[in-house]
């Protein structure tokens, strides 16, 4: 049962997601960590094994080739999911995490492959080349660069952020001056911050890019999920993101990439499927996107992930955007009347900055993981901790936040049950 209506959107899908049914006192306040999936989803990953069950692209069988067209048709829905035209390939894989790691890695094993397409990069990686990502990264988006880094001597410059959680442009303009005569060979950040919500303003960081011939690339695992993506808009030459975020399975992620830029990259990893044809002394590869995609895939996985993004499509993502937001805003009033310190933009800074239903928060004198452990003897599942942002944490000087994050089957009284539950917290701890 699907609307187009926002008006309580929660109260008309609930239904659609079994979790609900077998844990009907739970409040689920962690789709920021991964989203519950509704049933049709369930079904689609149970349809590929008792339907279709083959492997993909092998068979030359009615059952694999009809699971190969479902699997290879799904890239154009998340295309369309997305709005990507075809100047993108896409690319099934685990996870946002290993698409910045393919990233990260056969970046750093290219030499002047890129250079016709990207300026800056007439050789590989050289010591002191510039990768510039944002405090506000999640550490897939840190840790492979530093990884490469440290091999190549690279430096990783960070683009402050405001004590909002706002990136911090005056920063911004003062780190592109310095950089001016510099080689920035990357430049990489998220879409949307998995602590702050914040809905980050792409255009300067592509325009950097773009004067420096650097390769863009945008971390989307929590922008595919909240609101509508025009990735052409974006023209990012890499976007990722991961499907448990998105009503989808676990150990499913995309990484769409330029044509120009997949084409110019040497594999991740090799194998079956990678090749065309194989010698004892030499290998040829497949054409992308197969290039990387060695092995049999979750094919079971994309099933679910193409039932996910047809229900988001079914629902809007206009509609699920604007029914965070009301959220947003009832519960950053009901936490700021108990005197709870919410991380990120402000109320009144929401006229003015874009913000998924994501809210971090801290009650002074209380450790989050006390917080999170009474909140769940009350049925409310929050996160606490880093959340993968130390470098967030470091900058707000805290090592950990709770975290409550809203998807479209969250509802005000959700809210109501977690202040009440915050409420007790702090009477157990007379703050
Ligand atoms: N980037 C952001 C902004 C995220 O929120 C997450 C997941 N918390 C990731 C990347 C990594 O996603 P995954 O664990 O699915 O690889």
């Amino acid at each position: 049962m699907i609307t187009t209506e926002i008006d309580n959107l929660a109260k008309k899908v609930k239904s659609d997601f079994p979790f609900f049914t077998n844990n009907p006192d739970t409040i689920y306040l962690d789709s920021g960590a991964t989203s519950l999936k509704p049933q049709i989803v369930i079904d689609a990953i149970v349809k590929y094994y008792e339907v279709y069950s083959a492997n993909i692209h092998r068979g030359v069988y009615k059952a694999s080739m009809d699971a190969t067209e479902i699997y290879e048709s799904t890239r154009s829905v998340i295309k369309n999911f997305v709005g990507a035209d075809d100047d993108y390939e896409v690319i099934y894989l685990r996870n946002t995490t290993e698409a910045m790691n393919l990233l990260a890695f056969t970046l750093n094993k290219t030499k002047n492959q890129l250079a016709k397409n990207y300026q800056a990069w007439q050789n590989g990686f050289e010591k002191g080349d510039v990768i510039l990502i944002t405090e506000s990264e999640h550490h897939s988006n840190i840790v492979p660069w530093q990884m490469i880094a440290d091999e190549k001597g690279l430096e990783i410059v960070f683009v402050p952020i405001l004590q909002n959680g706002e990136l911090s442009q005056n920063a911004f303009a003062e780190i592109k001056e310095k950089l001016k005569n510099r080689c920035v060979k990357v430049v990489s950040l998220s879409q949307v911050s998995n602590v702050t919500g914040i809905i980050h303003n792409l255009e300067p960081f592509r325009t950097f890019a773009r004067e420096k011939g650097a390769v863009f690339i945008v971390d989307g695992a929590q922008a595919v999920c909240h609101h509508k993506i025009n990735l052409n808009e974006i023209d990012a030459d890499a976007f990722a993101f991961s499907g448990h975020k998105m009503l989808g399975p676990t150990g499913t992620g995309v990484l769409l990439a330029k044509k120009g830029l997949l084409d110019n990259l040497p594999p991740f990893l090799g194998g079956g499927d990678m090749i065309l044809d194989v010698t004892k002394t030499a290998t040829t590869y497949n054409k992308i996107p197969h290039k990387f995609e060695a092995g049999t895939p979750d094919i079971a996985g994309v099933f679910g992930l193409r039932a996910a993004i047809e229900y988001l499509d079914r629902i809007g993502m206009d509609n699920i955007l604007n029914w965070e937001k009301e959220l947003l805003k009832y519960g950053m009033k009901k936490l700021d009347e108990i005197g709870v310190h919410v991380f990120g933009p402000s109320l009144s800074d929401l006229d003015r900055v874009e913000k998924a239903g994501v809210l971090s928060f801290n009650i002074p004198g209380i450790h989050p993981h006390d917080v999170g452990t009474i909140l769940d003897e009350h049925n409310v599942c929050i996160r606490a901790g880093h959340h993968c942002c130390q470098l967030l944490m470091q900058a707000w000087n805290t090592s950990a936040t709770n975290r409550a994050s809203f998807y479209l089957y969250n509802d005000f009284s959700d809210i109501d049950k977690l202040v009440d539950s915050i409420g007790y917290v702090k009477k157990i701890f007379k703050k």
